[in-house]
């Protein structure tokens, strides 16, 4: 997330009374860039990649694991280093320099950002990737890099790892290093410090505000997974009810910890989880928009089949992936809005948290038809008539009038003396806290890249490998969609209902998401479609038979498991998006080593897919389940822990030493990752130590 300029940041009840001046001006700044880069055309098919990391302290014969809180020490060493420093790789931490800005050096090494959690690092690449195919064989390295470079500046007994949660946060006795104790003035929490969360009074403000607004603290709620010793009803032992040092102490007595759940209470519960996301800029603001109505349907599917969440607070879940967990974690919303309340103070009542899945479609494309949207979209109407007067079309201006009910939370003093028509800060302001699993981003205020569409709702994997093959795979997606001129749409609602189902345990294998049945536009016109040339390549695929048609929308999708979506149904009925991606590669002229390097990522997928390869989720719960120590009671202790860290840190170091996963002793392994990247050099008995690589540092 980008971080504002430093200043005096408001309180909830003040920030309140200033909300309308920032959604004032954040929309005056929206209609500039608008009506700037409205008809921008022709920019480059760009895309770019983050990926974020927990920072933990490991040694073998240290039986605890904790989270590291040194972000900030290994960012000022990152920057300190006068290699990483000439190539632009380290973003000044309290005023970051604007996406894409090319660094005055040639140099392309990887860019260290903060990220909420104190214990977080993200890297992204030194500068977006470009179009071309041999280059999605840039980014494997290239991440393996990131994790090199990460770890060359940290302690020898820290790791960064790509694990989306920590499994012992919050658990009571020490889980970070160092120590501080729980319940602090911003977080108010029972269960972790405000410590946890990155200093910079952006981070503690937020979740301070949403706290105040909300009128109690957060309820991060997860159902426990009931294994054969668990109790059933089983209380969260380590809630506390007793508790009398801040007034939202009573929360837990009014029920937020409710029985069979595991209960959490604070913004690092949700936002402190690490997640794999894709930028992509399109060439022009039509094709921005037509692709973020098409990846959108693709959320929940993607976020399923990277599902790598079981744990938290020490217990196993009873779901697999992270997403409600963090829209729990700043659900802002007061109980008016909530429906808890009559309508007195607020404006209206709201259906999801400001992190959730996207709430409506926003193409130009006559393929949108009206029923795809949500009838009872709340959007602020005075809003949507400013951005009409000032020249944007109703779709548009609806999604954005959506964006804008919600109130800014961190306001800055200094930044309300007087409007900058050049900064784009108040519009970013409600746009950047608006977490949708899709965003649309218009060009920063100088212009100078392009639109952009983020697919955010993929969760992190253990390994670069799959980190890049997850990456290049929605590359190569968002390729075929705009070379055939894929349908994906559904009924936004849909989507919603998709999201939900993503998050049971297996999800992947077990449940059915609803899913456009034929992708394939109309033959044989193109007429349709709201790209005016015919240049684009290759048309490999069928087009559907018959007319377009108007049937009736519920007839146009169906329920599908992710196999068949991936692979294609046994039936043929539907192609699969890894044959819709090989047709692709098969219109366009790919030399034999990409396609081959390209078919192990493809591949890695599709069996996640078909259940012939685990999630990361189901690695992890089969980990816990053959582990000694575990009492099939859904407790996740210290020991466990310690060697499922131990497990992804021995991956870790292996893969960014360049060896392969081949003969490493961990449980389960071959199920994650195949046999994909098993050959490598041979292991020394000195590199098997995990954490003896020495310093290039120091
Ligand atoms: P945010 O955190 O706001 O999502 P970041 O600045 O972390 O954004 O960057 C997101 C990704 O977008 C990075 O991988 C970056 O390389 C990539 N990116 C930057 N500029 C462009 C561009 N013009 N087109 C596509 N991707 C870009
Ligand atoms: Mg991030
Ligand atoms: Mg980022
Ligand atoms: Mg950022
Ligand atoms: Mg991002
Ligand atoms: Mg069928």
């Amino acid at each position: 997330m980008g971080l504002l300029a430093l200043g005096t940041a408001l309180e909830w009840p003040e920030a309140k009374l200033r909300a309308n001046q920032v959604r004032e001006w954040g929309i005056k700044q929206l209609l500039e860039i608008w009506n700037k880069a409205k008809g921008k055309e022709r920019d480059a098919l760009l895309w770019g990649d983050e990926v974020e990391y927990l920072v933990v302290t490991y040694a073998e014969d240290e039986p605890k694991v904790l989270l590291s809180l040194r972000q900030a020490e290994i960012l000022t060493a990152l920057a300190a280093d006068k290699e990483l420093a000439e190539a632009g790789c380290v973003p000044a931490l309290q005023d970051e320099k604007p996406p894409g800005k090319p660094s005055k050096s040639s140099k392309t090494l990887p860019v260290f950002h903060p990220e909420f959690g104190r214990f977080m690092l993200e890297a992204t690449p030194g500068k977006p990737w470009g179009i071309g195919l041999k280059e999605l064989l840039d980014v494997e390295p290239d991440m393996k890099l990131r994790r090199k470079i990460a770890k060359e500046h940290m302690l020898p007994t820290e790791f960064p790892i790509t694990l989306t949660t920590f499994p012992q946060i919050g658990v009571p006795g020490q889980f970070t290093y160092p120590f501080y104790p729980p319940s602090g003035p911003k977080l108010r929490s029972q269960f972790v410090p405000d410590e946890i969360a990155n200093p910079h009074i952006r981070f503690p403000t937020l979740a301070a505000n949403i706290r105040s607004r909300r009128t109690r603290k957060v309820q991060v709620n997860v159902p426990i997974f009931h294994d054969k010793n668990t109790p059933n009803p089983w209380k969260d032992p380590t809630v506390n009810f007793d508790l009398h040092n801040w007034p939202e102490d009573d929360d837990v007595r009014n029920g937020a910890a409710p029985d069979n759940f595991i209960h959490m209470d604070a913004m690092a519960f949700g936002m402190g989880s690490c997640c794999l996301q894709i930028t992509f800029q399109a060439k022009n603001i039509v094709e921005g928009r037509e692709l973020y109505d098409q990846l959108s349907p693709l959320g929940p599917i993607m976020l399923a089949l990277t599902a790598a969440t079981p744990i938290y607070k020490g217990f196993l879940a009873g779901t697999d992936v992270r997403w409600n967990q963090i829209s729990r974690s700043v659900d802002c919303r007061t109980p008016e809005e909530l429906g808890e309340k009559p309508l007195k103070n607020d404006r209206w009542r709201i259906p999801k948290s400001r992190y959730a899945s996207n709430s409506t479609y926003i193409s130009t494309s006559p393929r949108l038809r009206p029923e795809y949207l949500d009838p009872d979209l709340v959007i602020d109407p005075e809003i949507k008539a400013q951005l009409m007067e000032g020249g944007m079309d109703d779709r548009l201006a609806t999604h954005f009038a959506h964006l804008f009910i919600r109130d800014p939370i961190v306001i800055f003093e200094e930044d309300l003396q007087e409007l900058d028509l050049k900064k784009t800060d108040h519009f970013e302001n409600i746009q950047s806290t608006n977490w949708q699993h899709m965003r649309f981003k218009p060009p920063p205020a100088d212009n100078n890249i392009g639109w952009r569409v983020e697919f955010r709702s993929m969760e992190i994997q253990v390994t670069d490998f799959e980190n890049a093959a997850f990456s290049v795979f929605m590359v190569l997606v968002t390729r075929a969609i705009l070379s055939f001129d894929l349908n994906f749409y559904i009924p936004i609602k849909k989507v919603d209902e998709n999201m939900e189902r993503a998050h049971g345990v297996d999800a992947v294998l077990k449940d059915k998401f609803y899913f456009r049945k034929s992708p394939f536009p109309p033959r044989p016109s193109r007429a349709n479609t709201v790209f005016g040339d015919d240049s684009r390549p290759g048309s490999a695929m069928p087009s559907r038979p018959g007319s377009p048609g108007a049937l009736p929308v519920e007839e146009e999708y169906e329920e599908m498991t992710i196999n068949e979506i991936i692979n294609g149904s046994v039936d043929g009925d539907f192609p699969g998006l890894i044959p819709i991606v090989e047709s692709y590669l098969d219109s366009i002229n790919v030399d034999v080593q990409t396609r081959c390097e390209l078919s192990t990522y493809l591949s890695l997928i599709s069996k996640r897919a078909s259940g012939e390869l685990d999630t990361a989720a189901r690695w992890i719960r089969n980990f816990v389940d053959a582990h000694p120590r575990y009492n099939h009671d859904s407790v996740v202790d210290d020991a466990i822990t310690h060697d499922l860290i131990g497990a992804v840190v021995a991956i870790g170091e292996r893969e960014s030493a360049g060896h392969g996963f081949g003969g490493l002793d961990v449980p389960g392994l071959p199920k994650l990752l195949g046999k994909f990247r098993n050959t490598g050099p041979e292991v020394t008995t000195s590199d098997k130590s995990v954490g003896s690589r020495k310093r290039k540092s120091e």
